[in-house]
């Protein structure tokens, strides 16, 4: 399907002024892709393309369990199952668990830290679930998984949302260590916000607002909401440009280092200083005799 992305009786429909790319494209791209190989190329390489593995760092882990047991929850007020806090701590404990066996090992310094990692998820759910925030009615949609052709864009855009609201409002969760700024939030986000907004519009609905919920692990633990205003087609051309700029940069095998302060918690250091343009995986671990 294709987005309709102009007000009807508009110009037709805009291009990013990028060249269309004739090589050999990704099958798709995902906001978060995109904007993983616009923060840094030669990362996204390591993670993606090399497939190397690292330990799952805490906050990782954490983040990954919070947002099964808030699953588990919006299925239950979707399906009208069990939604009570008992029922999603357990979703939440069975999810911390298995994570942990099937994408681990979760580099905790020790015991004591993983249990209170496992109790700071504990209690951002149960803030969640005590909040104005959480879903009272049905929700639209729970890990709505959307693959659309979008104009100016030279694959399908793919995106899952974790929950559209009954008024077709995207929301995205977000574990957080502290409590987030809105305006440098919905920037920082653009990408995926918009990317959400152009895949309603694709299957012919319209988002009233772009919506992050962040769950903030502090000692009290906050639940915040950013409202962002939909997109409109400047914005909306402006991350269609980027979503191609990434898929151009994929397509031509471009990834370099691109130093700045995510290096400080970049887990590939010791692979990127054995960086070399044409690099192969096999380069990184056998380093060649100098
Ligand atoms: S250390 Fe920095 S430049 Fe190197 S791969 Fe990681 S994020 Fe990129």
């Amino acid at each position: 399907m294709i987005a309709t992305i102009d007000p009807p009786g508009a110009a037709p429909p805009f291009t990013t002024g990028l060249k269309p790319w004739a090589q050999t494209l990704p099958q798709h791209i995902s906001p978060t892709a995109a904007k993983s190989y616009l923060s840094c190329s030669l990362r996204f390489w390591f993670e993606r393309v090399a497939c190397i593995r690292k330990p799952t760092t805490p906050a990782l882990h954490l983040g990954k369990a919070v947002h099964a047991a808030l699953q588990a929850f919006h299925l239950a007020r979707w399906r009208g199952g069990d939604d009570s806090v008992e029922a999603v701590s357990v979703a939440y404990e069975a999810a911390f668990l298995r994570l942990e066996r099937e994408e681990g090992p979760v580099n905790f310094d020790d015991a004591a830290e993983r249990e209170k990692c496992r109790l700071d998820g504990l209690r951002v759910v149960a803030a969640y679930l005590d909040s104005p925030e959480a879903m009272h009615e049905k929700p639209r949609a729970v890990e709505v998984l959307l693959k659309e052709e979008i104009p100016g864009l030279s694959v399908p855009l793919t995106g899952a949302m974790d929950l559209v609201e009954g008024n077709f409002t995207p929301v995205d969760f977000k574990s957080a260590a502290a409590k987030p700024d809105p305006d440098n939030a919905a920037f920082d986000h653009e990408i995926q916000l918009v990317s959400y907004q152009l895949l309603l519009e694709a299957i012919g609905e319209t988002p009233p607002s772009l919506d992050l919920v962040f769950l903030v692990k502090t000692k009290t633990p906050q639940v915040i909401r950013v409202k962002s205003p939909s997109a409109d087609v400047h914005r909306k051309q402006r991350v269609t440009a980027l979503l191609e700029t990434a898929v151009e940069g994929i397509a031509s095998g471009r990834h370099h280092p691109q130093p700045a302060m995510h290096c400080s918690w970049c887990q590939y250091r010791r692979e990127c200083k054995a960086w070399l343009p044409g690099m192969t995986v096999a380069d990184i671990h056998q380093p060649k005799a100098a």
